[in-house]
This record gives C-alpha cells, sequence and structure tokens, in this order.
C-alpha cells in the first residue's frame, strides 16, 4: 500500500476570501492552486489545516467522526493565526460535499477516507511580516488511508527528549504547518541514532506529547495524561479515547507529569503507555529511550488495555459499537 497520504482524489473543494467575503465553494483539481510567490503563507507561516476521517460502514454508508470537534478546532487555530474567520456551517458543508462526492472510493477498515481541511493566507504583501493577510484559501483534500505506522499496532520506540521543544509554548494547542517544521530536525535526528519512531517532548521533564499524537499512560486501572495548556495539540482521539475509558469504568487523571514519574511507573509490570491521534488511533509505546538508555514500558509489548480501547474507538467509528456521544455524522 501505498505511503499515508501519498495518494489523493482527484478533486478538492475550496472557498476562497477577499474583500471581507467568503466566495461560493467550488469543486476543482486538487493537483495545483495558484498562489503568488509572495502569498503571506509562503513567508510568514500563516497556515493551519486539520485531519479527520471518513469510516465505510458495512452496509456500505459512509460516516465522519468528530467533524465538528475538528471544525471547532480549526476555527480556533485561525483564529490564534489571525487568519481569516469562517462559519462553521460553511466548512461543514464542503467536507460532506466532498466525502460524498469521493464516497465510493472511501477504503473499508481498517482504512478510511483521510480529510485534510487547509487554511492559508493568500495575499500577495511580503511587506506584512506583522500584519495579517487580508486574502485566503480554504480547501479540503481527500486521501485514501490504511494503517499509519507501518507496522500496524507493533509497540514503538520513543525517544524521550528533555531538551528540546516541538514548537513555542503559547502555540502547541495551534494545528499549524509551522509547528511540524520546527520539530522535524529532533525527529529526524532521533530516527537516525536511536531508531526511533517518534520523540515524545518533555521540555525541562513535563511529559507533552510526540511529533505527531498525544500521550497517554496507562498504570492499571488508570490512564494519566498531560492536563490542557496551551503547549500542545488538544487531540480529538485523546478526548474519545478518555470519554470510553471512562465509559469502561477506568479512572481518568489529566494532569502534569515528569519523565522521572513516568519511567518509575513504566517500569512496573502491567503499565502501558500509548501515543493517541486521527492517524496513529491509538498505537501503543513498548520501549523509551532516555539519555541513551532503553526502558522497557511494562513488558515491552501492545498491551490489553491499549488494544482495548483501540478496538472499543474502531467499533464506534465502523459501525459495530453503538454511537453513544453522538461522535458519527452521516454522509
Ligand atoms: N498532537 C499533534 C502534534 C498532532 O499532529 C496530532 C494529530 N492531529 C495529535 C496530537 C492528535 O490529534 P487528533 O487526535 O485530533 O488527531
Amino acid at each position: 500500500m501505498a505511503a499515508f497520504g501519498t495518494v489523493f482524489m482527484p478533486q478538492m473543494i475550496q472557498a476562497r476570501f477577499s474583500d471581507n467575503a467568503w466566495s461560493e465553494t467550488s469543486v476543482v483539481p486538487s493537483d495545483k492552486i495558484e498562489l503568488h510567490p509572495g502569498a503571506h503563507v509562503l513567508h510568514y507561516s500563516s497556515t493551519c489545516f486539520e485531519g479527520l476521517k471518513a469510516f465505510r460502514h458495512e452496509d456500505g454508508s459512509i460516516y465522519l467522526f468528530r467533524m465538528d470537534a475538528n471544525i471547532a478546532r480549526m476555527k480556533q487555530s485561525s483564529a490564534l493565526l489571525s487568519l481569516p474567520a469562517f462559519d462553521d456551517a460553511m466548512l461543514k458543508g464542503m467536507i460532506i460535499d466532498i466525502v460524498r462526492q469521493f464516497a465510493d472510493e472511501t477504503p473499508l477498515p481498517p482504512g478510511s477516507m483521510y480529510i485534510r481541511p487547509t487554511h492559508i493566507g493568500t495575499e500577495a504583501a511580503i511587506g506584512k511580516a506583522a500584519v495579517p493577510s487580508l486574502s485566503s484559501l480554504l480547501y479540503v483534500l481527500l486521501s485514501p488511508v490504511g494503517d499509519y505506522f507501518a507496522g500496524g499496532s507493533t509497540a514503538l520506540r520513543i525517544l524521550l527528549e528533555e531538551n528540546g521543544m516541538r514548537c513555542a509554548p503559547h502555540m502547541g494547542m495551534v494545528k499549524s504547518g509551522g509547528n511540524y517544521a520546527s520539530a522535524l530536525a529532533p525527529i529526524s535526528a532521533a530516527r537516525e541514532k536511536y531508531q526511533a519512531d517518534q520523540i515524545l517532548f518533555c521540555p525541562g521533564g513535563d511529559v507533552q506529547e510526540t511529533g505527531a499524537a498525544n500521550f497517554i499512560l496507562i498504570d492499571g486501572n488508570e490512564i494519566i495524561t498531560k492536563a490542557l495548556d496551551s503547549t500542545f495539540l488538544h487531540g480529538v482521539t485523546r478526548h474519545s479515547i478518555l470519554t470510553i475509558a471512562k465509559d469502561l469504568g477506568m479512572t481518568v487523571t489529566e494532569r502534569n507529569f515528569t519523565v522521572d514519574e513516568l519511567l518509575e511507573r513504566s517500569a512496573k509490570p502491567g503499565t502501558e503507555a500509548a501515543l493517541s491521534g486521527t492517524a496513529a488511533v491509538l498505537t501503543p509505546v513498548g520501549t523509551f529511550i532516555h539519555n541513551d538508555k532503553e526502558y522497557k514500558v511494562g513488558n515491552g509489548e501492545a498491551g490489553p488495555t491499549t488494544m482495548r480501547l483501540r478496538q472499543a474507538l474502531n467499533d464506534i467509528q465502523w459501525g459495530k459499537a453503538a454511537d453513544t456521544h453522538g461522535w458519527l455524522t452521516k454522509v
């Protein structure tokens, strides 16, 4: 199967903001956009995006998972980047229209249609280093996908990084391209030096998130994960997993915790750790690398609670369990 996110549906849907108004939406070829080389986004990173999925149920119908949460986060990202505001209804309509158009191309589980709304500042104005773009382009790309981590649910190797940060601490909750660019060099170095799959950023010892997923620790019946603040992305999957865990009678503790506590708890048999994200779903962590030493999490394999929570989430997404929280939207 092609690498995650490298295959696109041939058309996307777009709307342009200029002269203080949004255009009608239009469906256009997805392989190019017209952009002035002086466009605001190319110089000052006025860009944000989202990632959500549509799933095919057994009867062939297609459902979007938690679209409202992704739209809310995209509006927040746009606002924090001084990009033009848009209505929920507009983006909702765009997502439903384009997903419906390519409904037949939505893969069967465990695959899905990955949906990538993107919002960029398009004003040709290189003098606007400290001024928002007056025009923008909002578009929604589609990419049929399978598993994000090639090994599916093979336990990952994660480097604990206490010295670097993923991005500026007030921007972590914004899903913006610059945050990802700033984390590329350390993640590449961790791959090369330690064969790590990802970095878990823990500036000053504070356990935050990885480059593309949130982090949870499972100690017996308790899930521990960092409390929401501006330093990291407020994952929709994180919220979904915590909600499902509560439904299953687990204790959910959202609080800050340190690398020392993480390593101490991980050493106990039965402790599990996992990454949550739209692409990652819930992927087990088997090994931490810290100060050139390796530490197994529990027995180093995918843990039963991780796999149970992952299955419970998939069951809702795939229409095999009741959607008790109203997370699905029929397309
Ligand atoms: N953190 C980062 C940095 C991410 O890129 C993602 C993926 N969107 C997540 C966390 C998880 O967010 P979500 O569950 O909404 O996909």
